[in-house]
């Protein structure tokens, strides 16, 4: 097991990673403020990881409150939100009763949302089990639900007590969903980290038949990456922004081609090649490297290509992302792989230019 701090003061957590950490009370036990959980997860992983979990802490003497949602991105939501309050009133949980969060992304940011405002706030433990969840969601503190106006748009930053990331976990995975947290995986890379770039391509190999220590590294060096950015900027002023890289892009495809038809990940893949282009045609990053790029996410096992919205769909998708600041649209560009930058420098007609060649 490897264990790496996210340092933020009073707040600071451990995140454990590696093979069975599930069926380890021990890892958990000095985190419980009193002997009661709540589990909350899913109806797909329930049957897989509920046990596992639950038997191991209620012989060490927890009083366990299982929560069992429906799954889907469709009940991140506030009536979903409600049967998890239901359930912690019903069993008179209270001010140190831990959340516990057991499942993907969908399940950690319902689940530290609960957590951030039942009784004006528990603590809570992440147990992900999604690589995207593993080396994205759960780490940074960003917690919410969907409102039918906007995906994320009710939430609060809120950290856990702990992360444990059981690689085991990942083999019920399906393929496109482990590809999906990959696409996040090589985000890091690109963005500050050339040597962990080097080292993914050295090693997709083993990562896509899930070898437990070339995950291990991954999500380690994946977690660490996206720990010093939410150090240095825990709610979003400057640099936490560059994790969106490919995400401008990313969410107009989405959106345009319709939500839950490409995953979030997939997205991001191609929508990072349009963030490459951009910067290639800003003079940035060579053609070469954007081939590298490519191949990376093509080895992956990602979509490359940007689906042809048309180029005024892209910029109506576009423009109501979160990323318009005073009117000026704010990209994440690459100015090599592994140095990404904040830019209001690309005007309509450069963004037009690359659109229209390279979203087809
Ligand atoms: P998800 O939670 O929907 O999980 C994907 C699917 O895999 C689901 O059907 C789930 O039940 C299933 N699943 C989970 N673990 C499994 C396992 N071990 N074996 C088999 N099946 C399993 O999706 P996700 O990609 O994990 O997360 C996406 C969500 O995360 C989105 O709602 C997104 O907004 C959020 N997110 C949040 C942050 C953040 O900083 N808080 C960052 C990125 C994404
Ligand atoms: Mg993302």
């Amino acid at each position: 097991m490897q264990t790496l701090t996210v340092d933020l003061n009073e707040r600071t957590y451990p995140i454990h990673i590696g093979t069975a950490l599930l069926t380890r009370p021990e890892l958990i036990l000095p985190h419980l403020a009193r002997k009661q959980v709540a589990i909350v997860t899913n109806t797909t992983v329930a049957p897989l990881y509920l046990d596992a979990l639950s038997k191991p802490l209620a012989a060490e003497g927890v009083d366990i409150v299982p929560i069992i949602l429906p799954d889907g991105e469709e009940y991140k939501n506030s009536e979903t939100l409600n049967l998890v309050y239901d359930a912690l009133l019903t069993h008179h949980c209270e001010r140190k009763t831990t959340l516990i969060a057991l499942g993907g992304g969908v399940i950690g940011d319902l689940t530290g949302f609960a957590a951030a405002t039942y009784l004006r706030g528990v603590p809570f433990i992440q147990i992900p089990t999604t690589l995207l969840a593993q080396v994205d969601s759960s780490v940074g503190g960003k917690t919410g639900i969907n409102h039918p106006l906007g995906k994320n748009m009710v939430g609060a930053f809120y950290q856990p007590k702990l992360v444990l990331a059981d690689t085991s976990t990942l083999d019920t995975l399906d393929d496109r969903q482990l590809s999906a947290g990959l696409a996040e995986v090589i985000k890091y890379g690109l963005i500050r980290d050339l040597p962990f770039f080097e080292w993914l391509e050295q090693n997709m190999p083993a990562l896509l038949t899930r070898d437990p220590d070339a995950l291990a590294y991954a999500i380690k060096r994946s977690c660490e990456n996206k720990a010093e950015v939410v150090i240095a900027d825990e709610h979003e002023g400057g640099v936490r922004a560059l994790l969106n890289l490919g995400h401008t892009f990313g969410h107009a495809i989405e959106a345009g081609m319709g939500y839950g038809n490409w995953l979030h990940g997939e997205a991001v893949g191609a929508g990072t090649m349009l963030a490459a282009s951009l910067s290639q045609r800003l003079g940035w990053i060579s053609e070469a490297e954007v081939s590298r790029i490519r191949a990376l996410f093509e080895r992956a096992r990602l979509p490359v290509s940007a689906p042809d919205l048309g180029v005024d769909a892209y910029l109506e998708h576009m423009a109501i992302d979160k990323k318009v600041e005073n009117g000026r649209m704010r990209f994440v560009l690459l100015k090599a792989i592994g140095a990404a930058v904040i830019t209001a420098d690309v005007t309509e007609q450069t963004l037009r230019e690359t659109l229209r060649e390279t979203a087809q």
